[in-house]
């Protein structure tokens, strides 16, 4: 029976956010320079509203400039563009962010396609994308790289280790997969049709749930002493008529199997909100060639 560690991704993404915060004051103490992110979102989508205002709360606590663009659901593609194109050419904003999902009329590829890659705190444009597979100085998509800083805190070194993620979409396990082959793991990129999942999952000493599937990960499919990383976010019918939070990986029988494991919540999530801080504040130095921090 191994004992489980719990890897607290609420303490590690407070101690992200202040080390922002340092930096943040820094650059407005010795340049006069205060980081600014454009939060976009059309429509009325709740769980996005939340998604906003947690966003827009924790740049201002890290003491970044935050400035939300609010549009209608029935916003046209082109609308949404002629915006885009404006926080482009606008010197002051240094980040700019989609709130997916957009409204059906919106081809969503087309909008990250318009973003100017160096304002891409999201790190899904083509360049971006690009660079995270060459090497080159990416902005990394804030999740996958929230559970990579987890990773590290809990096993130090990841090298020579055997990697699954289960999950191949683009915002969380590709970017996934490509942070962990620079960290020189040996990575296997699992998906739906991904034959006798369970084995695969056993071979790994770094397991990454990011399917979106209650509790698909099984205490069986994890190795003993292995890290185990839940991005999954499912909501449940709990007690009282409220809904309750899961991840995709069974916790509770993992307790005893896996070495450390992330809660859900609790884990990855609060880690994503403080690495969008981080990408700002890069793509602020980056933009205006000062020295970028170490956070
Ligand atoms: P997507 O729906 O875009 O991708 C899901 C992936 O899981 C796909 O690659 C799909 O395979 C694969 N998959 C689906 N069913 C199975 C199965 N039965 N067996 C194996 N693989 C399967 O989801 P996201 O990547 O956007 O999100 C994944 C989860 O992470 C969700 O729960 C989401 O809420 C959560 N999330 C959490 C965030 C956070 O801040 N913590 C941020 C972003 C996401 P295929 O490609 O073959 O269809």
């Amino acid at each position: 029976m191994v004992e489980t560690r719990l890897i607290d991704g609420k303490a590690a993404a407070a101690a992200l956010r202040q080390r922002v915060a340092a930096a943040a004051a820094d650059l407005a103490a010795r340049y006069a320079t205060v980081p600014s992110l454009a939060a976009v979102l059309v429509g009325e989508d709740p769980a996005s509203e939340i998604y906003v205002r947690s966003k827009a709360k924790a740049t201002r606590e890290a003491g970044l400039a935050g400035i939300e663009h609010r549009l209608p659901a029935a916003t046209s593609e082109a609308e949404l563009l002629r915006l885009i194109d404006t926080l482009n050419a606008d010197p002051a904003i240094d980040g700019i962010l989609v709130q997916l999902p957009l409204p059906p009329q919106i081809n969503p590829q087309r909008v990250i396609e318009a973003l100017d890659p160096a304002k891409d705190v999201d790190g899904f444009h083509p360049r971006n994308v690009g660079r995270l597979w060459s090497g080159g100085e990416a902005l990394v998509p804030c999740t996958p790289w929230g559970a990579l800083l987890l990773l590290r805190q809990a096993m130090g070194a990841l090298a020579g280790a055997d990697a699954v993620v289960i999950g191949r979409s683009n915002i969380v396990g590709k970017p996934m997969a490509a942070l962990l082959l620079a960290e020189n793991c040996s990575v296997t990129l699992a998906h739906s049709k991904s034959r006798d999942l369970p084995a695969l999952a056993r071979r790994a000493d770094i397991l990454v749930a990011a399917v979106g599937r209650a509790e698909l990960v099984r205490g069986t499919w994890i190795k003993p002493g292995a890290v185990v990383i839940d991005v999954g976010i499912n909501r449940l019918p709990g007690e009282g008529g409220k809904s309750r939070l899961v991840g995709d990986v069974a916790f509770a029988e993992a307790q005893g199997i896996a070495g450390a494991i992330t809660p859900v919540p609790g884990g990855v999530g609060p880690m994503t909100i403080a690495c969008l801080l981080r990408n700002t504040l890069l793509a602020a130095c980056r933009r205006r060639g000062l020295p970028a921090p170490e956070v």
